[in-house]
């Protein structure tokens, strides 16, 4: 699949994949390419994407899927090693309200720094509602069929 793969002419990262944008690549397979982030949370920010144009995760490919998954533990660990801490955060939004800017899946390696340079998050843990807990773990996995 490298011709015949989906592509977006308007889109950002099937620029940088068709060599029509520059980037600092770091990481290509047939139908991965990951590569430094152009405005870094921290050192070593890197962008993991498939050459194939989805926007977002559940519309991904099996096959860009499955090569993403090899590729994110060989990235972490040379970001890791490169950026000189083994502390890092996976981050990957879908949908404009929940962060996505480039609407082309991609994922965020972002090192976590000892001076705290990184991921800024909070995590406001709630508490599972176990009368509806049973119901809803049902209902998300017949979707999963
Ligand atoms: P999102 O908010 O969609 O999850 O993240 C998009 C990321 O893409 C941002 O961190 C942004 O800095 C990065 N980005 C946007 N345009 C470019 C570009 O042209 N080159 C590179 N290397 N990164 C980009
Ligand atoms: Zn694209």
């Amino acid at each position: 699949m490298t011709a015949n793969r989906p592509f977006d002419p308007d889109c950002i990262f099937c620029k940088i994949v068709a060599g029509q944008v520059p980037c600092r690549r770091v990481l290509e397979t047939d139908l991965s390419l990951a590569f430094l982030d152009v405005g870094p949370l921290s050192r070593g920010h890197t962008l993991l994407i498939p050459k194939a144009h989805f926007a977002t995760l559940d519309a991904l490919d099996p096959d860009s899927a499955a090569d993403l998954g090899r590729c994110l533990p060989t990235l972490c660990k040379a970001v890791a090693q490169a950026a000189g801490t083994p502390h890092c955060n996976v981050l990957q939004n879908n949908g404009a309200p929940a962060g996505q800017a480039v609407m082309h899946v991609h994922f965020h390696i972002i090192p976590k720094h000892s001076d705290g340079s990184g991921l800024p998050f909070e995590w406001p843990a709630g508490a599972i509602d176990n009368a509806a807990a049973d119901a809803l773990a049902a209902s998300i996995s017949r979707a999963t069929h």
